[in-house]
């Protein structure tokens, strides 16, 4: 693995506890010599990662659409910034460079971008790990409906298995290093056109 791509909140949110697991992610993948590949916004928990994994000598590099580099929210001390021109685009460059993903604590636009690299992972569109820097339990709720939609019969259980979730950044990038992508069918119940 060479760049792990984060999303996390355009907020800091309301706990200390948000802040410190983003400076501790950014300073882990800096150590570890894992790029940083995250949204090029310098507000909330974004700027937070990207100062601490460039202050641990990390490589950050940041996909921002020009509509919100207008707005000033671009981060101007990154390794490189990529203003590319629409949110898809963003979404399609960090999914490219990337090696894995992980969601700190976020919300709706961290929820999205969380949503589709598991859904292009569970059509077997790429296999690269996805997870869950679950600080102080924010994530379990999340967790909760997953498994809900597992009893349910709209996701098979290997593809919720597929959501890796830890609260240590260490321990969740050891679990990226040795990840398998489940080969499974992404039908619960098979159609009957197939
Ligand atoms: P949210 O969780 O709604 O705060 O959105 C954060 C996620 O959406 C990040 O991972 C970004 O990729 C994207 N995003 C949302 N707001 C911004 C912003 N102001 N500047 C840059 N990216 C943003």
């Amino acid at each position: 693995m060479r760049r792990i791509c984060v999303f996390l909140g355009s907020n800091p949110g309301t706990s200390p506890a948000y802040l410190a697991a983003t400076r501790a992610l950014g300073a882990e993948l800096a150590r570890r010599g894992l790029a940083t590949v995250y949204g090029g916004a310098k507000v909330g928990l974004m700027g937070e990662l990207a100062d601490s994994a460039l202050a641990a000598g990390g490589e950050v590099i940041g996909i921002i659409p020009e509509a919100l580099r207008d707005k000033e929210l671009a981060h101007q001390g990154l390794t490189s910034l990529k203003v590319v021109a629409s949110m898809h685009e963003r979404k399609a460059a960090m999914a490219d460079l990337a090696d894995g993903f992980i969601a700190l604590p976020g919300g709706l636009g961290t929820l999205e971008e969380l949503c589709e690299v598991l859904t292009w992972a569970q059509l077997g569109f790429h296999k690269k790990p996805c997870g869950l820097l679950d600080v102080g339990g924010y994530y379990a709720p999340l967790c909760t409906f997953l498994d809900h939609a597992v009893a349910e019969g709209f996701v098979m259980p290997a593809h919720r298995a597929m959501l890796l979730s830890d609260p240590s950044p260490a321990a969740l990038l050891d679990r990226f290093a040795s990840y398998q992508a489940p080969t499974v069918t992404k039908w619960v119940t098979k159609p009957q056109a197939l």
